[in-house]
């Protein structure tokens, strides 16, 4: 159970549980699928397993370290996929959160064992050409992180055969916008597909739009 939670971690603990509030609304997850982290402290934030999103509250959130401790309310475990989420943001100093759904085209397209090629431009949004598709392994499974985190190198998303989506931002909403962009991507991939063989963009304009990528992205809205 956490001691005592100051003003700015309840904060961040509203923030990981609207975010799977919104990911639910948007319709890019649905149930008690997926999970959502925030980096905090020497650790990060987490969602408990298996707790309907509607029913959380801040105190329910846990608290994880990088050697895999936690500190949670009694009677809740950290998410079954709490190694990808503390492998990624150990190795990635990049990332502030991860949002992790199981939508539907991006999950048909991972059902597939494909990688999400570059049909749109906005394929430059996850960080390449393609959006990695990881192997196969059970959920929470040590070896599913080992896979997610070798397919998210050089990326901010990837997505997990017979599973879903990883996306990953500086902030959560940045993590969620990107999970919804990955959803579209798939999206397009599979329409496109229907039509004959899609024409793919090449690697150097891909490339020069992650570079104007640099700077683009949800802002906040001037005062
Ligand atoms: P949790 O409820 O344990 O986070 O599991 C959901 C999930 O998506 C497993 O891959
Ligand atoms: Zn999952």
């Amino acid at each position: 159970m956490p001691k005592r939670i100051t003003k700015a971690e309840r904060l961040l603990r509203q923030d990981v549980i609207n975010t799977c509030l919104e990911m639910n609304s948007l319709r890019i997850n649905q149930g008690t699928s997926g999970n959502v982290s925030a980096r905090w402290k020497d650790g990060l934030l987490v969602t408990p397993s298996g707790i309907p999103y509607k029913e959380l509250l801040p105190e329910d959130i846990v608290f994880m370290k990088f050697d895999g401790s936690f500190q949670a309310k009694e009677g809740l475990k950290p998410s079954s996929e709490w190694r990808f989420h503390v492998d990624i943001m150990r190795e990635r100093s990049d990332v502030g959160a991860i949002v992790h759904t199981h939508s539907m085209y991006a999950t048909t397209i991972a059902i597939k064992g494909l990688d999400i090629p570059a049909v749109h431009y906005m394929i430059a949004a996850a960080g390449g050409p393609t959006i990695r598709c990881a192997p196969y392994a059970t959920f929470g499974t040590a070896e599913l992180s080992e896979y997610a985190v070798e397919a998210l190198e050089g990326r901010h998303a990837c997505i997990l055969r017979h599973h879903g989506v990883i996306a990953c931002g500086k902030n959560l909403s940045r993590a969620l916008w990107l999970a919804g962009e990955v959803e579209t991507l798939a999206k397009q991939f599979h329409l496109s597909m229907l039509l004959g063989k899609p024409s793919i963009l090449p690697d150097d304009e891909i490339e020069r739009v992650v570079a104007k990528f640099g700077t683009y992205g949800p802002q906040q809205r001037p005062k």
